[in-house]
């Protein structure tokens, strides 16, 4: 074992198993391998787990189902994991996105302690092996293009050809792989590759690239390299430096494993268990970083923290919660084969995070002015509201009442349709936490639109319920219009309105996909005076509406509130019929 990281501790087993921690709770399949492992001591009861991204962008919600697969199994068993930003590809890696990921997966609860690594760290140690590897005359220097290296390498069925190079003698390569490093080469002359099959059924194994010359300059080592690692030979390399147990990673590398196994056999280095599963897809969504990039470049979205965003960034500015995508990770569970979430399925663990913590307000996102010509002009008064009927600790909150209130539009239709409870001519209906009111008479603008309800209130029903148990059927939420407090509303739709946004006709690209009404602005919404202060990232119910959450836009006496997920929980409804529907 060449560099022992001396972060790297033994973790014991014996409480590890029976303690359900922050992990899965889903039954899983790599749960059941290191349980496994630890009965046989494979790995002498260690369970090292890493999350490696590659810092050429921000993280995304399929980052998630990977970050709490990663830390979770690994405080299940007792054991720890590193953050490793695998950074070999210096044309697309930045600080910023090396940043963004550690705050953001921070966010979500990882706690890698001091344990960042980045595979930049190992250039020096990758390069010694390469020699090792040409010293047992496992790899050679190529000076094929990119284009021949890829001819020869044949097709899945038929066998590669051996590059006219491969037989160079060992001081030949060593004298060339020096010279590829002392930068003697422009970009793209040679490649070191190992030497390994060109016949194997595994095209992964038909002598890949190990290095390639780039002269590029690298966000952490600078100018210093000429040469750069390829992924498949540093991956497993930076595994087995960190004495990493398990390597979870998606099923795209299942082809990769031999190769991964090769150069770990072929060094004689300590042996990681790279193990697969399935990526998160959901519908409506994208996660690709490549395509999120592609929307933040060409200005599609505000930004990578654009609330429509599957980045963790952007779901955190709308409101999800770690919690709720936590829950959801957990809940989804790993497999071995692909598919696709409904995305109704995510926003269920938001609705059902946010119902149990985020307090009750009344806000009206689209005002209609209502006058009760029997209450006294010029009174106040406060009603007591609940904070939130989940939470009796949340208390209540007092809310202004007076003769001239702000309804939704939508809750008032001059002739309502069968089966419309709300308000109309003739209505009596519930305002929460205060009177019955019967609408009287309305009034209209000259484009015959109604801009005004007039009412009147029963006195005896305050609080919401009338003294001689008459029912209505409706509960308007409200605002009292003197002490409402004006606020922009930001309401989103999905940022695709196609379920698979990758479906397109040949030859055109995603974001003829894009949702053009993903975005829809409020722009004079009118809030519960309590909501005045409300601070960045403060999350509520808008009692009706759904759940909202204060943007950083906001600027005192401007508050902006993005929609974070309506009400409706339509993913509940089809649990809900498909267990019943399992019961029958
Ligand atoms: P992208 O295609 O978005 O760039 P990636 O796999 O190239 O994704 P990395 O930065 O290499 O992104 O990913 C870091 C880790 O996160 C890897 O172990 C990868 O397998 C995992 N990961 C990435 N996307 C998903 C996903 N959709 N579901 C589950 N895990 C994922
Ligand atoms: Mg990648």
């Amino acid at each position: 074992m060449s560099q022992r990281n001396p972060n790297l501790k033994a973790a014991t087993v014996d409480a590890a198993a029976e303690t359900p921690a922050a992990g899965p709770t889903q039954s899983n399949f790599i749960r059941e391998i290191i349980r496994q492992d630890l009965k046989t001591g494979k790995y002498h009861g260690r369970v090292w787990t890493r999350f490696p991204p590659e810092p050429n962008g921000y993280l995304h919600i399929g980052h998630a189902k990977s970050i709490c697969l990663n830390f979770g199994l690994a405080a299940e068993f007792g054991g720890k994991t590193n953050l490793r930003f695998d950074d070999t590809n210096p044309e697309k890696e930045e600080q910023e996105y090396v940043d963004s990921i550690m705050k953001d997966a921070h966010w979500l609860g990882a706690d890698w302690e001091d344990r960042v690594f980045y595979a930049s760290d190992y250039f020096q140690q990758l390069y010694d092996w390469a020699i090792k590897l040409i010293k047992l005359g496992k790899a050679y220097v190529c000076d094929l293009s990119a284009e021949e290296v890829r001819k020869y390498r044949g097709t899945l069925t038929e066998p590669g050809k051996e590059s006219p190079y491969r037989n160079r003698s060992v001081e030949e390569n060593l004298d060339l792989f020096e010279r590829m490093k002392a930068g003697e080469f422009p970009d793209g002359a040679r490649t070191l590759r190992a030497k390994i099959d060109m016949a194997s059924p595994n095209l992964n194994m038909r002598d890949p690239v190990m290095y390639r010359i780039l002269h590029a300059e690298h966000h952490r080592t600078g100018d210093k390299w000429c040469i750069y690692p390829m992924y498949d030979y540093a991956h497993g390399q930076s595994d087995s430096i960190e004495e990493i147990t398990y390597s979870i990673c998606t099923l795209e590398f299942e082809d990769h494993r031999p190769l991964y196994n090769w150069y770990i056999e072929q060094l004689g280095i300590f042996a990681p268990q790279q193990i697969e599963f399935d990526r998160l897809n959901l519908t409506y969504t994208l996660l690709s970083k490549r395509k999120l990039l592609q929307l933040v470049q060409e200005k599609r979205v505000s930004g990578w923290d654009d609330p429509r965003m599957p980045t963790i960034s952007g779901i955190r500015r709308r409101g999800y919660t770690p919690e709720a995508i936590r829950n959801f990770c957990a809940s989804i569970g790993v497999s071995k084969t692909n598919g696709t979430l409904e995305l109704n399925m995510l926003e269920h663990f938001v609705r059902e995070d946010l119902n149990k913590r985020a307090p009750r307000v009344m806000a009206v996102l689209r005002p209609l002015k209502l006058v009760i010509d029997n209450y006294p002009e010029g009174q106040t008064e406060e009603l007591e509201a609940v904070n939130n009927p989940e939470d009796p600790g949340a208390g209540t909150r007092k809310v202004p009442f007076s003769r001239e209130l702000y309804i939704e539009h939508e809750d008032f239709r001059e002739d309502p349709p069968k089966g419309y409870f709300r308000l109309s001519p003739g209505k009596e209906v519930r305002l929460r936490y205060a009177y019955f009111i019967t609408a009287t008479r309305l009034v209209k603008n000259e484009r015959g639109e109604v801009v005004e309800v007039y009412c009147t209130y029963d006195p005896a029903t305050r609080g919401g319920d009338a003294p001689d148990g008459r029912k209505v059927k409706s509960t308007l939420h409200w605002v009292s219009a003197a002490q409402a407090v004006p606020s922009e509303v930001r309401l989103y739709d999905n940022l695709f309105s196609n379920p698979n946004p990758a479906d397109v006709p040949e030859g055109q690209d995603f974001t003829r996909n894009l949702n053009p009404n993903s975005l829809e602005i409020v722009r004079d919404a009118r809030l519960e005076p309590s909501l005045a202060n409300a601070k960045t990232g403060g999350r509520y119910q808008f009692e009706r509406l759904g759940y909202f959450c204060v943007d950083p836009d906001s600027a005192p006496g401007k508050l902006v509130f993005n929609r974070t997920v309506a009400l409706k929980d339509t993913w509940a409804k089809v649990e809900k019929k498909q267990s019943a529907k399992a019961k029958t």
